[in-house]
């Protein structure tokens, strides 16, 4: 029986971009269906017809939160996520993730993929040299490159020197990051800094020829470059697949998977004006391509509430992980500007200690200002619940009228025991819809937090900081991660993923997950280059086998 496209990709995110793009180069018929907006500056050139799209928020106003109950309503840029000890920050739109990141796109250290005593373990095939040439294709696609010398921001600067005052220099390294650079720029950070766009900014076309800017240093890169010197995915992959006859259909959030002669049915409904409106489309493949949590709910409602694919692993959901995400704010006495300059530039590194030990490595944070000037206005208990969570507790301590100019955000990563589990449940009043429910549970994960704990406050100390650990923390050891990992694993066996190490779901030929659901465990770093690897490698997979 024909099927309306060779191909459907669920979701625009690391995943979901690459695979579109690699498939639809080599000719196959492409469908992305996502669940969020196309976004965009004021003034970029129109997307394809059938893609209205609506400017960064950036008012009170403006379309900023996802609601996962209620997304025919709120469709908006950020889907923040509370689960009893954890929670979720992800991207909702055509770009996913890439749209709200903060640019860093680094490889899995050295030793990532090795097998450790007492965590799950990577497919045999998977290791740093087989992932070697597709991480290549990545930082050519996404022009990755590091913050130029004359470019350094008072947080990489405060990172050269906490190395240096701990007898570490040599830990202290800037990261990749898919930004665009004036290389010939050169800022003073002490210096007042004009946010909005530069009247004198050139526009170049991409290696997809896409018009970007370069990089101004306004430190908004979390809620959308004003200039697109940012190299996200609507720029370069999405771009290249549309180029190649791919088709995006926004607002198209996927409910369904179910097979059929020759392929599947993908049931979605589309999001207009408050009401669900049901669709389906086939393929002859499908990718899953929905994040570590949308990938996960659909699978599970696939497995357990429509039971059109009975057959999935008892595995589905296992091997959940926060990648080890941690942050603690440092109150300085002079000027940190956490908003000023690109979110993150540098890293110390940690990865290099004996199997089982903690591996973690430490990073410079911002945060837009604009956020917290928006957050400034907001009233009510949930607002201020918010703002504790993204201004670290600044509330209880402020010091100094413009106390957010203080902080010095320390962020982390690391590889932290992978233990979560993903379920469907229903809410504590036993009716309605069941929705995605995650149980984390920090005792395993234990010593790599409090390592990464002791050198956020060694750094602070060294460099005269304070260092105040969150209260969540403290209390409750609640966590707030932008980097859900898993639930989705690749394994060699189906008694330990839902995977191959080509990310073809066990049981089901042609269909395939391929996004950050498919790590069995942590890697410990910024995992958007690491997902956008493998992903290339299951479109290659896919396409070498002439699927
Ligand atoms: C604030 C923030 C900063 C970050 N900074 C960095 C960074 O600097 N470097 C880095 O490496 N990582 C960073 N990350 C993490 C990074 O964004 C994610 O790891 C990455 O985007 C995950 O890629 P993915 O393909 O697995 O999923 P995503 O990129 O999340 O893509 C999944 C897509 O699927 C869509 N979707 C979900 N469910 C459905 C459905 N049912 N139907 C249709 N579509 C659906 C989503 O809207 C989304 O577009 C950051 C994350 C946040 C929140
Ligand atoms: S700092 Fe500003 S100009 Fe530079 S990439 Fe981020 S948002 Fe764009």
């Amino acid at each position: 029986m024909a099927q309306d496209y060779d191909a459907i990709i669920i979701g625009s995110g690391f995943g979901g971009a690459v695979t579109a793009c690699r498939l639809s180069e080599k000719g196959y018929k492409v469908l992305i269906l996502e669940r969020g907006r196309r976004w965009g500056r004021p003034g970029r050139p129109p997307d394809p017809p059938g893609n209205p799209r609506t400017n960064y928020p950036r008012e009170p106003g403006d379309p900023w939160l996802w609601d996962d109950n209620a997304p025919e309503f709120l469709n908006g840029w950020f889907d923040l996520r509370f689960y009893p000890t954890m929670a979720v920050a992800q991207g909702a739109g055509v770009g996913g993730g890439s749209l709200v990141y903060a640019n860093v796109s680094v490889e899995a250290p050295r030793n990532g993929f090795d097998p450790v005593p007492g965590l799950p373990s990577w497919p045999r095939e998977i290791n740093h040299p087989e992932l070697a040439p597709y991480y290549e294709k990545v930082v050519q696609t996404m022009n990755i490159q590091t913050l130029p010398a004359g470019q350094f921001t008072a947080r990489t600067r405060l990172m050269q020197r906490s190395a240096a005052a701990v007898g570490q220099p040599e830990r202290f390294k800037l990261v990749g990051l898919a930004v665009n650079f004036d290389p010939k720029l050169t800022i003073d950070p002490e210096a007042p800094l004009d946010r909005r766009p530069q009247p004198g900014t050139v526009f170049q076309p991409n290696a997809q020829g896409v018009d970007q800017g370069t990089c101004y240093l306004c430190g908004l890169c979390d809620i959308g470059c004003q200039v697109d010197a940012r190299n996200t995915l609507d720029l370069n992959y999405i771009p290249w697949a549309e180029k190649h006859g791919a088709q995006v259909r926004p607002l198209h959030l996927v409910t369904n998977i179910e097979p059929m002669a020759g392929g599947y049915r993908v049931s979605y409904d589309v999001l207009k004006g408050g009401r669900r409106i049901p669709g389906s489309q086939t393929a002859r493949i499908v990718i899953v391509s929905a994040g570590s949590l949308g990938s996960t709910t659909l699978l599970l409602r696939c497995r357990d509430e429509t039971r059109s694919l009975p057959g999935l692993s008892p595995h589905l959901g296992k091997n959940w992980s926060s990648n080890g995400d941690f942050l603690t704010p440092a109150f300085y006495p002079g000027h940190i500007s956490p908003g000023y300059g690109l979110t993150i530039t540098s890293i110390i590194d940690y990865h290099d200690g004996a199997p089982g030990s903690p591996s973690y490595w430490i990073q410079d944070g911002g945060f837009p200002d604009l956020m917290a000037t928006y957050l400034d206005k907001m009233k009510g208990k949930q607002a201020k619940a918010l703002y504790a969570w993204l201004l670290f507790d600044a509330l209880r301590k402020i010091q100094h009228d413009d106390v957010e100019q203080h902080v010095m955000p320390w962020f982390a990563q690391g590889v932290d025991a992978s233990d979560g589990v993903m379920t469907l449940r229903r809410p504590w009043y036993f009716f309605g819809r069941r929705r995605l429910h995650i149980s984390w549970d920090v005792t395993r994960s234990r010593p790599v937090f409090d390592a990464i704990i002791d050198k956020h406050k060694r750094f602070s100390e060294a460099t005269g900081g304070r260092a105040e650990i969150p209260a969540s923390w403290t209390f409750g050891k609640n966590l707030i991660t932008p980097h859900p990992l898993g639930g989705c694993a690749m394994a060699d066996t189906v008694a330990n993923g839902v995977v191959d190490h080509a990310g073809e779901v066990f049981g089901y030929k042609n269909l395939y997950v391929a996004d950050g659901a498919l790590f069995p465990r942590a890697i410990g770093v910024n995992p958007s280059r690491t997902i956008a690897a493998l992903a290339e490698r299951v479109a290659k997979i896919l396409i070498d086998r002439g699927r």
